[in-house]
């Protein structure tokens, strides 16, 4: 129930995916209530970028935000880890417009901050309470939250003999966050790959940060590190998608063939409809409340 941030910087570096060339990045511990912000540490004057689903620019092949002049893109695997592992507040600071894409997954960035400790800030966290159902629709594609235990179901169908239908449910809490989400990678067509490096995109894109599929197999030699990585990654996916709500979202999420443009125009959805959500800070009292889930949930040990 109370915020958290690192305990200490944590430095690492990586290949940015669409322009091929090493990124470095610094994160930051950040005071309460500041939440989660990009810095562009190579501009002049250092300006921030504030995570929030207001900023969001642009959702073609990365999650890009803008703030002024200044844009990040490829955000999404970060945020999910940060939201996922309950990180409040922290400065990311990198060193040109992109985030660099690790091995396609969450997993390297969750390790690196096991390993550099979250520290917990002496102020409340405040939540995201769902009170009513809510959904959108467009065609066979849905999003619904209801009131109830966090956790997200989402479910995928890929006219490829691999993927095909895919359904999966996990708790949104960290640890889970760690062990069954963060390592699925993102996945991709080699016909895709190939056209978008016959057009100067995904440059840095290879087999070390993406599962590539050509028509019936996986070209990666180590095949899938789940049977259903596809939906999982979808999760992840979402999972950073939540975090640009500003606040941790208590509720049930059921997504089906979502993407990241439909996730953000499910948050603008949700936040219009008012009387179906609040912003809610538990308190010491809560702890007596009969929700069994409340108490595991709300009062769970720190993260890492
Ligand atoms: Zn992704």
């Amino acid at each position: 129930m109370w915020q958290k941030t690192l305990a200490q910087p944590l430095h690492f570096e990586g290949i940015g995916l669409h322009g091929g060339k090493p990124v470095k990045v610094v994160i930051y511990p950040a005071p309460a209530n500041q939440g989660l912000r990009f810095v562009r540490a190579d501009l002049p004057g250092k300006p921030q970028i504030k995570a929030h689903y207001t900023r969001v620019t642009d959702t073609t092949r990365a999650t890009t935000l803008a703030q002024g002049e200044a844009t990040i893109t490829t955000v999404e695997h970060f945020l999910a880890a940060l939201g996922g592992l309950g990180v409040d507040n922290a400065l990311i600071a990198v060193e040109g417009p992109e985030m660099p894409i690790m091995d396609g997954s969450a997993a390297p960035l969750t390790r690196l901050l096991a390993e550099t400790g979250l520290r917990t800030l002496p102020w409340p966290r405040a939540y995201f309470l769902i009170q009513r159902a809510v959904e959108l629709r467009e065609g066979d594609r849905w999003m619904r939250v209801s009131p109830g235990e966090p956790r997200i179901t989402y479910s995928i169908d890929f006219p490829h003999p691999l993927i095909r239908t895919q359904k999966f449910t996990v708790a949104l809490r960290a640890e889970s966050f760690r062990g069954e989400i963060a390592p699925a990678r993102t996945f991709g067509f080699l016909q895709e790959v190939e056209y978008l490096q016959s057009r100067g995109l995904a440059l840095g894109g290879s087999l070390d940060n993406a599962v590539v599929l050509d028509d019936n197999r996986v070209l990666n030699p180590e095949g899938f590190r789940f049977p259903e990585e596809c939906v999982r990654h979808k999760i992840l996916d979402a999972v950073g998608d939540l975090a640009l709500l500003g606040l941790p979202l208590l509720g049930r999420v059921e997504v089906a063939l979502g993407s990241h443009a439909f996730h953000l125009r499910f948050l603008e959805h949700l936040v219009g409809q008012e009387k179906a959500w609040r912003v809610w800070v538990p308190s010491p009292r809560d702890k007596e409340k009969p929700h069994s889930w409340f108490q595991s949930f709300l009062w769970e040990p720190a993260a890492a």
